[in-house]
């Protein structure tokens, strides 16, 4: 019998319903974090962090599936679980995203039920629900043993066709040393009246926590009594919890979340290549919300011909140059391109400019023959012309714009360079507008410079049409400097520095911003 592509198995496709936790995209488990790496689907909710998608593989179909209380449902849950079983029949590796833990108030067991009921194939990884991380990130212990040996976890949305509540309130109130209560907020007045009529004390500690773990975290605290009217006067929305009982006490101890010294506060970090993780990093660790522009994006060139024409003619060149990592990707991307493979480059000696070039060469095959000590285009022209470069054809691969100093340096000693464009520099498509709208209304604390390109990356980024334009768009942040000729950048085109530290490194730089903000007056709220 013969086999052909019909009578082959079908790749079968499974669905792993996934804990995305809180809010913070750390608080995914690992084994969640994996499984997005891998997924061909991912229908994600509304209370999924959406940065968690930046694990997805590019080429995997994202799907939003809504549900933001209050009626703005893109999918209904049928609609959810017809997606979930019709994906996973074509074979595909499905991740449904859910907030928090799926189990929990989360209508996961529905989604598994239709699964099962169409024979698919399906995993659930739990994570940390909001109510833990609420209580956590707002500084109250879930259980304590002076004040609680018990937790009830409760929603306070029943579902509405419902005639009679599956909540007993009346054994409720006292039963559970901590009560903590999900969809809750619409609620709330007749939540504390239940708790208060069926014994519970209306001065009771109460906590409620909006967008919990997330820099948008807000929490106010107040009793059974008077939590209504601290709610309301505070204005908090869902999504938000509700924690009651005696250990809301504790959180004037513990509270250490939103007294970060940048908690609350918005900075901009435009992005160099190697600096900007770090000073993410670093503000996050202080309690800031970050936002990174990255303002440079790579794109090999249109116009290829000279980097073409001198591959044509290798054997006449007796220096091959690379001064950057992109140069080096770009560059063999032409050969390759071409039809040929690194042993074209046998007769041509290699120089690069630093280790992390030299390791990018070592990808293709390829041993430089040359590393200067000081890892600058600077340093490689010095250790070039130690070589004698006279009267030597030089190929320089590079960006479309980059700096002259390396080729006039070797043309000044005689040799012949040419300069073969392989990449450029593009701003890329980006949020701009969304960037000039914050800056506007006045919602960024803080822009942060690290070097006089970021000055110049972040001025075309949001693209300020003429000075008036400019100062509007500034005027409400505060700006940071790293050093002295950041500031001096900065100075040139009109806008003041309020930050800079004495000494020139991103530690210092985020110190010296924690100290700005706690020489200002207490945030109000
Ligand atoms: N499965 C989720 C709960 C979904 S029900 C979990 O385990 O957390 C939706 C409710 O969860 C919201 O109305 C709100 O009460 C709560 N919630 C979810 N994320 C929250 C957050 N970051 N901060 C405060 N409450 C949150």
């Amino acid at each position: 019998m013969t086999t052909n592509a019909s009578s082959l198995p079908a790749k079968t496709g499974k669905v792993y319903l996934v804990g995305a936790g809180p809010g913070d995209p750390g608080l995914i488990t690992l084994r969640g974090k994996y499984l997005l790496e891998h997924a061909e689907v991912v229908v994600y909710d509304y209370l999924a962090n959406p940065k968690l998608l930046g694990y997805v593989p590019k080429d995997a179909q994202l799907i939003y599936a809504g549900k933001k209380g209050g009626g703005l449902h893109a999918f209904t849950q049928e609609g959810i679980n017809r997606l979930l079983v019709d994906h996973a029949k074509r074979g595909q590796m499905v991740v449904r995203l859910k907030g928090g833990d799926p189990f929990i108030f989360g209508r996961g067991a529905e989604e598994i039920e239709e699964l099962v009921a169409e024979g698919i194939d399906f995993e659930v990884v739990p994570g940390v629900t909001s109510a833990t991380a609420a209580a956590t990130y707002a500084g109250i212990p879930i259980t304590h043993r002076e004040y609680t040996a018990s937790v009830a976890f409760v929603t306070g949305h029943e579902d509405p066709t419902k005639k009679f509540s599956n909540i007993s309130w009346d054994k409720l109130a006292t039963a559970a040393g901590t009560i903590v209560v999900y969809m809750g907020i619409k609620t709330l007045p007749s939540i504390t009246r239940k708790l208060i009529d069926h014994g519970r004390s209306p001065d009771t500690p109460v906590a409620v926590v909006r967008w919990a773990s997330t820099p948008q975290q807000r929490s106010v605290v107040g009793t059974l009594a008077t939590i209504c009217e601290v709610v309301q006067q505070a204005d908090i929305k869902p999504p938000a919890l509700i924690i009651v009982g005696e250990v809301v006490k504790l959180r004037s101890t513990i509270d250490w979340f939103e007294k970060r010294p940048l908690f609350g506060r918005r900075i901009v970090v435009t992005r160099t290549r190697e600096q900007a993780s770090d000073l993410v990093a670093q503000l996050e660790e202080q309690g800031a919300e970050v936002l990174e522009y990255s303002t440079i994006h790579i794109e090999p060139m249109d116009d290829c011909r000279v980097v073409d024409a001198a591959i044509a003619e290798i054997g006449s060149y007796q220096w091959l140059l690379f001064t950057s990592i992109n140069a080096v990707t770009h560059f063999f991307r032409r050969l390759f391109a071409l039809g040929h493979d690194s042993r074209l480059l046998a007769g041509i000696k290699i120089a690069v400019v630093g280790r992390a070039t030299a390791d990018e060469v070592g990808k293709y095959g390829v041993k430089p023959d040359l590393l200067p000590e000081k890892f600058t285009g600077e340093g490689l022209a010095e250790a070039l012309l130690q070589t004698g470069v006279q009267g030597s054809r030089i190929l320089l691969p590079r960006a479309l714009r980059a700096s002259e100093l390396l080729p006039e340096m070797l043309t000044d000693a005689g040799a012949q360079v040419t300069i073969a464009p392989v990449y450029r520099n593009v701003p890329p498509p980006g949020p701009k507008e969304e960037l000039r709208d914050q800056l506007l209304e006045g919602s960024i604390d803080l822009v942060t410079f690290t070097s006089s390109s970021t000055v110049t990356n972040f001025l075309a980024l949001i693209d300020a049409a003429d000075d008036g334009e400019l100062h509007r768009l500034l005027d409400r942040a505060a700006i940071a400097a790293i050093g002295p000729i950041t500031a001096e950048t900065i100075r040139e085109h009109g806008l003041p520095v309020d930050i800079q530290p004495e000494r020139y490194t991103i530690g210092d730089m985020v110190q010296a911003i924690v100290a700005h903000y706690r020489n200002l007056a207490p945030q109000a709220g």
